[in-house]
């Protein structure tokens, strides 16, 4: 399903022309910063230095350029695009977008921002989710005008479409409790083309719009260590290329962007151990963490490391939803038609990890697959309950009620839609494993730097730490556990690198 980061038509060798070696120490990533003191002469010099290559970098790059700076963008892989070009590609935008009212689609931003505030986390970044929502329109129009394709085409279907729609319902807008707290309105926007292919799509747009504009781009560079002056202002990395340290001055400043940690299985232990224990670190295997650690090094306050996009693929097919999901105990716990990430979220952080899709008939999966494995399979409700050993009569009593009202199209507990509510009956009835141990169960990781709106990092007492900027999973922004759209990581990327590219170039260091 995943594909690898892109490649754009650049040689390593032109990349790495003009860095040369330098007497800087070799360290390794995440240490401590260096003092402006310890550098005697910076092998290479910009105005702004981003680091990471993904959206976040990406359009950061874009903005800092645009604005008038010098910009040198390194990835310590490579290629290019990060886990931004393993994605689907989708912007979670509303609000009124261009694709939305060509579609016809009904929305408004205080619709938008009701969902987005409302149906996840108790305590979201809501400074953060009012500006997304505002400029969401504005914001889709400058996706498009960097040549990221969309197509006039919708689909009402769930799940990522797999043809060349650019519209869909890419979240638990029509699930309970979220449609009660907001008007449901298709907002997945996603590059119209085949497959799961957006991403690549996306960043191979960004990534040519900001090598037209004069964005130097450099690969297998890895950041290491910032450089911090005796003010505390950050004044350059350190950084690693073919095996030797160089120093590099960024004079206006630094965008860190290195996505998130979910390849770092110390950082996992110890900041997110629900996530570690889910089966498929979802993404890029650069997400080691090493711009959160860098910016903790320099004072940086870390925020919401625990939470992440804990993903039950259950669907598509959707017949499966006419299913139900339940626990150790044999009970439902949420609506089944929840998005996958609302479902992930509830077994990952509220179940122990564990839960069971019982199926019957008709609403078992009906084709090979390995995501979720079938554990049990009898004639009756009886025999799978004793196969998963379930105490005596849990999921009996769970179906009995489940039946007796989904027979008259209600579901008092989880008000699942009349679409996939009906009585589970009819022989053979399967349980399939959804533990985050055992199924498919990919992860990431939402934790990262503290982050003022123009991307400025925040030390853990609310100081701007100068020089310092970051974007996307290398921050704390709008994705929160549970994650209830498609489209909210990689849209708080682009958004928010754009902020950060635009506040650093505007920003005059004036070093030497
Ligand atoms: C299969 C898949 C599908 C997904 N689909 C979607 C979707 O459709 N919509 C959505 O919103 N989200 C989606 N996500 C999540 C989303 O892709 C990420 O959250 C997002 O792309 C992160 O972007 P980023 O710019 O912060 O980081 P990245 O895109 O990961 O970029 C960070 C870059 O920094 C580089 N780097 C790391 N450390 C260093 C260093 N020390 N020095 C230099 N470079 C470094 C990395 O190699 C990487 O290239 C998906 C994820 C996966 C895996």
């Amino acid at each position: 399903m995943t594909k690898g980061p892109i490649n754009l038509a650049i040689s390593r060798r032109s990349l790495l022309t003009g860095l040369a070696a330098t007497a800087a120490a070799t360290v390794a990533a995440g240490s401590a910063a260096l003092p402006r003191s310890a550098v005697k002469t910076w092998d290479m010099s910009t105005d702004v230095l981003v680091i990471g290559s993904g959206s976040a970098g990406v359009c950061a790059a874009i903005e800092a350029r645009q604005a008038g700076a010098e910009v040198m963008l390194i990835e310590s892989l490579s290629q290019f695009g990060g886990s931004s070009a393993m994605s689907g590609g989708v912007v979670y935008a509303g609000g009124g977008t261009a694709l939305q009212k060509a579609l016809k689609v009904d929305d408004s931003v205080e619709e938008m921002y009701r969902f987005v505030a409302l149906a996840g986390d108790a305590n979201p970044p809501l400074d953060k989710i009012a500006l997304y929502c505002e400029e969401s329109p504005a914001h889709f129009d400058w996706l498009v005008a960097q040549g990221i394709p969309y197509s006039e085409k919708l689909t009402l279907a769930k799940g990522l479409p797999m043809g060349d729609e650019s519209l869909y319902f890419s979240g638990t807008e029509q699930a309970w409790p979220a449609r009660e707290l907001a008007k449901p309105a298709l907002r997945g926007h996603v590059p119209g083309v085949d497959g799961m292919n957006g991403g690549r799509r996306l960043m191979e747009a960004l990534l040519s719009r900001a090598y037209t504009l004069g964005v130097s781009l450099r690969a297998s560079v890895s950041a290491d260590r910032l450089v911090i002056e005796s003010d505390g202002r950050i004044a350059g990395v350190i950084v690693t290329v073919a095996g030797e340290s160089l120093a590099i001055q960024a004079k206006r400043g630094v965008v860190l962007a290195c996505g998130g940690f979910i390849h770092n299985r110390e950082m996992l232990k110890l900041y997110a151990p629900k996530l570690y224990e889910c089966s498929v670190p979802w993404g890029n295997v650069d997400d080691q963490g090493d711009g959160i650690n860098m910016g903790i090094a320099v004072g940086a306050a870390a925020l919401r490391m625990h939470e992440g996009f804990a993903i039950a693929p259950i669907y598509p097919p959707e017949n499966v939803l006419s299913g139900i999901v339940v626990n150790a105990s044999g009970q439902r716990f949420i609506s089944e038609e929840s998005y996958h990430g609302v479902l992930g979220d509830a077994i990952t952080y509220h179940q122990k990890g564990q839960a069971w899709l019982i199926t019957d008939q008709r609403s078992g999966y009906n084709f090979h697959q390995d995501n979720f494995l079938p554990v049990a399979e009898g004639s009756s409700i009886d025999v799978i309950a004793a196969q998963l050993g379930f105490p005596l009569g849990a999921l009996q009593q769970t179906v009995n009620y489940y039946n007796q009202h989904a027979i008259n199209g209600d579901d008092p507990m989880f008000r699942k839609s009349k679409t996939y509510l009906r009585p589970l009956q009819g022989a053979p009835y399967k349980a399939w494993d959804l533990s985050v141990a055992d199924a498919f169960f990919p992860a990431h990781t939402f934790g990262g730097l503290h982050t003022n709106l123009d991307g400025q990092v925040l030390s853990s007492f609310g100081d701007i730490i100068p020089g310092l900027y970051a974007a996307g999973r290398n921050t704390a922004g709008i994705p929160t556990a549970p994650y209830i759209a498609s489209g909210l990581s990689v849209g708080d990327c682009t958004f928010f690198g754009r902020r950060a590219g635009r506040a650093v170039a505007a920003l005059d260091g004036g070093l030497s």
